[in-house]
């Protein structure tokens, strides 16, 4: 079984992140390291939204090499990428699904309507797994 792993403070951090960025969706790199099953987050990257929309977001290409460089300069990999949904349930959307295909790490959904924080992989299927906290 698959899961990802934070600590309470990398909770706490993106949690807070989303509800920051309210109304528009917020997103985030998750940079750490994969053993086994277990995809554990060592360091948050945060990013803004360029889209500054309520149902969807874009990470720019700047930032996006920025998170890259910085896991490179710690010896990380990407292990998950973050963003919230501010006015719906923490599901992937449609579009959310098509570009998990391109980055095949957990993604973390954050609901701003019940404060749920959920975690997929797709892989064939969309596959909800664990959040364990550290
Ligand atoms: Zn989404």
């Amino acid at each position: 079984m698959e899961c990802i792993v934070l600590t309470q403070e990398e909770k706490n951090e993106l949690v807070t992140h989303a509800i920051g960025q309210q109304p528009s969706e917020s997103c985030a790199m998750l940079l750490g390291e994969k053993i086994d099953g277990a995809w554990n987050v060592k360091e948050i990257f945060l990013t803004e939204n360029m889209d500054n929309s309520k149902t969807n977001f874009t990470i720019s290409p700047e930032e996006l090499l920025k998170g890259y460089q910085l896991a490179e300069k710690m010896h990380l990999e990407l292990v998950g990428v973050f963003h919230s949904h501010p006015n719906s349930d923490a599901i992937p959307s449609s579009t959310d699904k098509k570009f998990m295909q391109n980055n095949p790490v957990p993604w973390i959904i954050f609901s701003g309507v019940n404060n749920d924080l959920k975690a997929y992989l797709l892989d064939s299927d969309l596959v909800e797994i664990s959040i364990k906290i550290d």
